[in-house]
């Protein structure tokens, strides 16, 4: 394990004035939280924080990056809080440390093609501060090289996929190919480990078999250009496994067929000289046409630059020849880490220059489409306006930003969203109006009682939930139009001495084409029921309270019933209800004094006391409380612990020791009620409740 002087020599190497206390602080605050906690390896935990530094430190990335990686697991696997990290080491450091906790906690769990995808762009929503994500690369490479300490096959398997599908392209993303390479190599030996030795053992047969190939290709390299008068630093370099496994994938051919497998790197001082090796290069072999490939003048979006040719090498077969600067090959090697390191500074990503290119690297990372297309800044704002869920199965669900539970309920099937009554988010449960945020795991709550309500038509964000709703409103509200009609016009029938007979109702006097018809405008309240009543023989003009109700049960609230926001009537309340035109009925309390002179007949109405209904109505309470910081919380705690949920809440008046709270919360009945008042009543921090 590398010891914290090591650490910080390490750092002063890239950076003379580091704030050496405050690393000396990290190591020894981490070694502490950690204490005798033990990896697979049965090494001190805390050795792989110390190990996660050192390759961020290699990097050349700065203290407060380096001190995260110190840091990064004391949150998840130790007694230290946020405040405490906060206090010590201030707010960014909490914050990134934060991040790195968050992004730990995401479980990868399925490998669908579109699945993958989604679950790199979550990472990134997450990540917020590039540095978060660069930490977290930096942890995986570690865990990778320590894979093999871990005795399940399964349980590495299931890493090395997850590298391969997600961190890999993240690192090679962001230009830290090192990283990359070495993540998907290890990744590819334990995945496909025949593979692995085949292609191993193949190269080892290529390399005796010609074991001076590279050592005479540089010394040819070095002399021609010598000739031309160029200093240039050459190297050869096999590639990884992985990759000239996935050159043979692409491509369709066999090892013996792949003749890039080594290949020359030629670093020269400045980009002019880049192009004078090239020329140089392409005097002295011959060029495999086609091969040729400028990534100076058309960099590659995550920042790569470099010549790339094949040409018919000094033994007679074909090399690839990279030629670069140095600092471009810092940069291929390192990509948004190469900008912490060549300059000294502490900080120096947020120089002006540095920040431009990370800007544009983000909206590469951000956009939708292939990072090989050229994006535009609007593709940036797209992405930026989704949100990734997760389903209890653990599948991502995309939607678009201020998304609710029900549009996550729709997304997934419309039967679910056609009966969901609840959701619980990230094992809460929560209104389905709430907004989702990344991450969050949703388990809509269904019942083969609900049906859409009319009003979440105005809360739901995506196309498919509006569509859903609007055609189950439309097609329910005619439905109901028709039922309520009906028995209204039944209900007049028993202010008089007839019994219903739909033979008396001349629906034509009010140019209806049917009875049906008839029913439904009567229902909706373009016919008053005054001139119902005087279709009947005899009649009065006058209307009375009739013997019958009309029953409430056959009705979707929120379509051609509504409850007063005067009075908030629910379930067991005594009840009457006016009809409104165009609208249908509208329910008070029978005691309501709201309710204005002349709106036309008061009607008696009926619960149907059907305890097994899901119905669900709001009740508005007015609850004084302490006022004091956690009265809030323990408010809106003892509500959803009573099985209830908090449509509004508002505070209305504020004094030096209590508030006024109004707070709207959705409820089964007058009995389930009763029993909330109840628990708050008991509750310290409660003064008084009172319905409204
Ligand atoms: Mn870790």
């Amino acid at each position: 394990m590398i010891t914290s002087s090591e650490l910080i020599a390490l750092v002063k190497d890239r950076n003379a004035n580091v704030n050496e206390d405050l690393l000396r602080k990290a190591y020894i605050f981490a070694m502490e939280a950690h204490g005798i906690q033990k990896r697979a390896s049965g090494a001190p935990y805390f050795s792989h924080s110390a190990e996660v530094a050192r390759i961020l430190a290699e990097l050349g990335m700065d203290v407060l990056t380096i001190v995260t990686a110190l840091l990064h697991d004391v949150l998840e696997d130790s007694n230290v809080s946020h405040e405490e990290l906060e206090e010590i080491f201030g707010s960014e450091v909490a914050f990134l440390v934060e991040g790195v906790t968050k992004l730990s906690r995401i479980n990868y769990t399925s490998s669908k093609v579109q699945q993958v995808e989604n679950f790199r762009k979550l990472l990134l929503a997450i990540s917020c501060d590039i540095r978060v994500l660069i930490v977290k690369l930096a942890d995986r490479l570690h865990n990778m090289r320590t894979l093999n300490y871990i005795a399940s096959i399964e349980k590495r398997k299931k890493i090395a996929l997850e590298s391969l599908e997600i961190y890999a392209p993240l690192a090679e993303r962001i230009g830290m190919n090192l990283i990359k390479d070495e993540i998907e190599d290890i990744a590819f030996y334990t995945i496909y480990s025949s593979e692995y030795h085949a292609i191993a053992t193949r190269l080892e047969e290529i390399r005796s078999k010609d074991n001076d190939f590279i050592q005479n290709t540089i010394l040819e390299l070095q002399r021609v250009l010598l000739e031309a008068g160029i200093r240039a630093e050459i190297s050869g370099r096999e590639k990884k496994v992985y990759s000239i496994w996935k050159k043979m994938q692409k491509r369709n051919v066999s090892l013996e067929q792949i003749n890039d497998i080594i290949a020359f790197r030629i670093i020269v001082k400045t980009v002019e000289q880049c192009y004078l090796v090239l020329g140089v290069v392409h005097s002295n072999f011959r060029i495999v046409p086609g091969k040729f490939k400028d990534y100076i003048s058309i960099p590659k979006l995550n920042n790569y630059r470099s010549l790339h040719t094949i040409v018919i090498g000094p033994s007679k077969q074909p090399v690839e020849i990279q030629i670069r600067t140095e600092e471009m090959h810092k940069i291929a090697d390192e990509g948004i880490a190469a900008h912490w390191s060549y300059k000294n500074g502490d900080v120096v990503a947020k120089e002006e220059e540095s920040l431009k290119w990370v800007e544009n690297l983000l909206n590469i990372l951000q956009s939708r489409k292939n990072p090989e297309e050229v994006m535009s800044n609007s593709k940036l704002e797209m992405f930026e306006e989704e949100v990734f869920c997760f389903t209890p199965e653990g599948d991502l669900i995309s939607l678009p930003r201020g998304a609710t539970a029900v549009d996550f309920a729709y997304e997934i099937h419309t039967a679910i969203g056609n009966t969901c009554i609840g959701a619980r988010i990230n094992g809460k449960m929560s209104p389905l109006k709430t907004v989702l945020r990344n991450g969050d795991r949703v388990d809509i709550i269904t019942s083969l009682y609900q049906s859409p309500e009319a009003a979440w038509e105005k809360f739901v964000v995506t196309g498919k939930a509006k569509a859903c709703i609007r055609r189950f409103v439309k097609t329910r509200e005619k439905f109901e139009f028709v039922s309520l009609g009906l028995q209204l016009v039944k209900y007049v029938f028993a202010m008089t001495e007839f019994s219903f007979n739909e033979n008396l109702l001349n629906y034509k006097k009010f140019a209806c084409s049917s009875l049906n018809k008839f029913y439904h405008n009567v229902g909706r309240g373009d016919i008053p029921l005054s001139a119902v009543r005087a279709l009947l023989p005899d009649g009065e003009t006058q209307l009375g309270m009739s013997e019958e109700s009309v029953r409430l049960l056959d009705f979707v609230p929120g379509i051609v019933l509504h409850f007063a926001d005067c009075c908030y009537p629910i379930l067991g309340d005594k009840i009457i209800g006016i009809i409104a035109s165009g609208k249908g009925m509208i329910v008070h309390l029978a005691n309501c004094n709201q309710i204005e002179e002349g709106v036309g007949p008061l009607i008696r109405v009926k619960w149907d006391n059907n305890e097994e209904a899901d119905a669900a109505f709001i009740a508005r309470l007015r609850i004084v409380v302490l006022n004091k910081p956690e009265s809030f919380a323990i408010i809106t705690n003892i509500i959803s612990l009573g099985g209830a949920s908090i449509t509004n809440i508002k505070i209305e008046h504020r004094s030096i020791d209590f508030f006024d709270l109004l707070v709207d919360i959705k409820i089964n009945n007058t009995i389930h009620l009763e029993e909330l008042e109840a628990s708050l009543r008991i509750c310290l921090n409660v003064r008084s409740i009172r319905r409204l």
